[in-house]
């Protein structure tokens, strides 16, 4: 981390879990061990079904909302798809695009990624850009090519100042939901690479000011020495962010 230049950022993504009805119970409990300031951002990228009432429940932390996911589109005749304009209104602040399992679940493209990050922003909101790679594609030794391709192609012609406003998230693929967790050389490996591709696309205060956060199995016994990592600004946070004593935990390690 180097709070000094860039936002700290640890974000819970929910994913498919947890029920309207547990909503109060986790917010209040969360609310209860932040209290009301907490050393860095933090935010809960959760179903969007969920998104305003946890919204109301959070009231009075500074905890902001997220979404998993967005429609490329507009607006219109795309049944089951929400909007940027939708979120938004929503009060959502963070919207998770290229999350691995949307690659590798829902076929998206990093074509459909760069226009899916371009809505995010057009809205008025952050997107969390995720990047990463396969285990047969880090078993070949080509991670590093795998990630600058999906930085490229993701972030087409958006300019320095979008950039500033783009966390990228490097979460290799084999470390999601598996228990298995990057080493910290690694993600710190990987992290400095993703923003040496930004100081080339960009410049080198560009480079300083993006949040390159990791995720893929942290938790609160690996997260100091993930986020004690340069280069590491923060993580998205899967399966411990579903118990808000752990995800509290993780939040605290970044006081570091
Ligand atoms: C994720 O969903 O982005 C993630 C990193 O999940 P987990 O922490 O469960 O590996």
């Amino acid at each position: 981390m180097n709070p000094k230049y860039r936002k700290t950022v640890i974000a819970g993504n929910w994913k498919m879990n947890l029920l309207p009805s547990q909503l109060k119970d986790y917010a209040d409990a969360l609310k209860g061990l932040l209290g009301k300031e907490h050393p860095c951002e933090v935010a809960l990228c959760v179903p969007a079904l969920m998104a305003v009432p946890l919204l109301r429940h959070l009231r009075g932390s500074r905890v902001s909302l997220g979404a998993q996911d967005v429609s490329a589109e507009a607006s219109g005749a795309f049944t089951g798809e929400i909007s940027a304009a939708q979120l938004k209104d929503a009060g959502v602040k963070y919207v998770i695009v290229g999350h691995s399992e949307r690659r590798a679940l829902h076929g998206e493209t990093d074509e459909l990624i760069g226009r899916k990050l371009r809505r995010v922003l057009e809205a008025g909101m952050t997107p969390i850009l995720c990047v990463g790679e396969t285990l047969p594609q880090r078993e070949a030794g080509a991670e590093k090519e795998i990630v600058r391709a999906q930085l490229k192609l993701a972030l087409g012609d958006r300019d320095a100042a979008a950039m500033r406003n783009v966390p990228i998230a490097y979460e290799p693929g084999w470390a999601i939901g598996t228990g298995r967790t990057a080493s910290p050389a690694q993600a710190q490996d990987m992290c400095r690479e993703i923003r040496g591709a930004i100081r080339e696309k960009y410049d080198a205060r560009t480079a300083r000011a993006v949040t390159v956060q990791y995720g893929g199995s942290m938790n609160p016994a690996n997260a100091a020495e993930l986020l004690a990592q340069p280069d590491v600004d923060g993580g998205l946070i899967g399966g411990a962010s579903l118990d808000p004593g752990k995800f509290y935990q993780i939040v605290e390690t970044a006081k570091l």
